[in-house]
């Protein structure tokens, strides 16, 4: 048994739960339980969209999304004697979800980072089968997804200075849509000066927060800084499995609970003085067995970009989206599955100047042989 539980109201949104979950950031949020340095703490959590989507098949639900509550995270956690310049080593124990059901959508105006080509909301609801080993989906049929369950969202309260600085270089952004604002209806804790200060969970920042790792799985070890007395960690987001840069904005989303070691090395954050994050990979990797690597280049239209990694990122989307379309799939059930999946993306080429080299790294193992029979010419020429 952990030395510490956070329970919720099972099925309940953020609002209701009695302040044990909030949805910004600030220095001031009270802390919901203390604990020692080395104590495990199990939290419940709400998935990201805090109870709004269903497992229906309609997209009515995707349409509506208010995501100004995104995301509701489990906190704050405070940590004896944890003082700015320290660092908090949590280790992930255990991850499980709670209602059995998550969810994966394409979402208007919102859409990842091929939005331009796939406007039209598209949802899928995954099912966890054999002991939460796996995922399918009746919405993405033939396909199975084996679990990497991890936080998308781990991170400490920033300090003052630091919520200040945030906000100064990311207002420039907010009438264009590129960030946003702090949205204080929504805000939970909903008292006035905190909700208009507070900032939004949505980007990953220094305090780490939305940081969409998909290797945060069971073992890992996390080094985050603390910037407040006593540390302050939330926790929330959890994904059942997610590919690398969760293109479409979401993994499969999923309520859980999450098991965590929270360890305190005095000093560790002022001895390294990294900005961004440090981490111990989990332990547990995909163990695909056959994978088909599909490259792009920083190429589009026949505009020539400068190493431009995100365009050549776009490009090598456009590539594998191709190849799963040719086994039945729609292109919006395409582009799910590269943002489920656990597929892996690399940077293979960043100097040869001007193109930039993306590849992804597709499993072909989550499809069923009668899928896989489509393509049967091309497979025979590997191993
Ligand atoms: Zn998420």
């Amino acid at each position: 048994m952990p030395d510490h539980s956070i329970t919720l109201k099972k099925g309940r949104r953020a609002a209701d739960q009695e302040d044990k979950v909030h949805n910004r950031w600030h220095p001031d949020l009270k802390p919901i339980v203390e604990i020692s340095p080395g104590d495990e703490i199990r939290l419940e959590c709400i998935g990201y969209d805090d109870y709004q989507l269903k497992d229906t098949d309609s997209v009515e639900d995707v349409k509506k999304l208010d995501l100004s509550r995104v995301h509701p995270i489990t906190g704050p956690i405070a940590v004896r004697g944890a003082q700015p310049g320290d660092f908090l080593v949590a280790e992930i124990l255990n991850i499980e979800p709670l209602s059995g059901v998550g969810y994966s959508a394409i979402i208007p105006e919102i859409g990842g980072l091929l939005k331009d080509i796939y406007p039209e909301p598209f949802k899928s609801a995954w099912h966890m089968k054999n002991g939460n080993k796996f995922a399918v989906s009746r919405h993405i049929p033939g396909v199975t997804v084996p679990a990497m369950p991890h936080p998308g969202v781990i991170g400490t309260a920033p300090s003052a200075a630091l919520l200040k600085e945030w906000h100064r270089r990311e207002s420039p952004l907010y009438d264009e849509g590129k960030a946003y604002g702090p949205s204080p209806e929504t805000a939970l804790p909903s008292k006035a000066e905190i909700a208009k200060e507070s900032a939004r969970t949505v980007p990953a920042r220094e305090n780490w927060g939305n940081v969409d790792i998909k290797d945060l799985t069971l073992g890992s070890k996390l080094f985050i800084p603390v910037l407040v007395k006593g540390g302050h960690l939330s926790v929330g987001d959890l994904h059942f499995a997610q590919g690398d840069g969760e293109v479409t904005w979401n993994a499969i989303e999923m309520d859980g609970k999450i098991t965590l070691r929270i360890g305190l090395w005095k000093g560790g954050h002022a001895k390294y003085q990294s900005t961004w994050p440090i981490y111990q990979p989990g332990w547990i990797r995909p163990q695909f067995s056959r994978v088909l690597t599909f490259a792009g280049l920083c190429v589009e239209n026949g505009k020539q970009y400068y190493l431009d990694a995100t365009v050549a990122t776009r490009q090598a989307l456009i590539n594998t989206i191709s190849f799963i379309r040719k086994l039945g799939y729609t292109g919006p059930q395409a582009y799910t599955i590269l943002s489920v999946c656990g597929m892996q993306m690399k940077i293979f080429g960043i100097v040869d100047v001007p193109n930039a080299g993306v590849g992804v790294d597709l499993p072909l193992d989550i499809f069923d042989k009668s899928r896989l029979a489509k393509v049967e010419d091309l497979l025979s020429h590997i191993r």
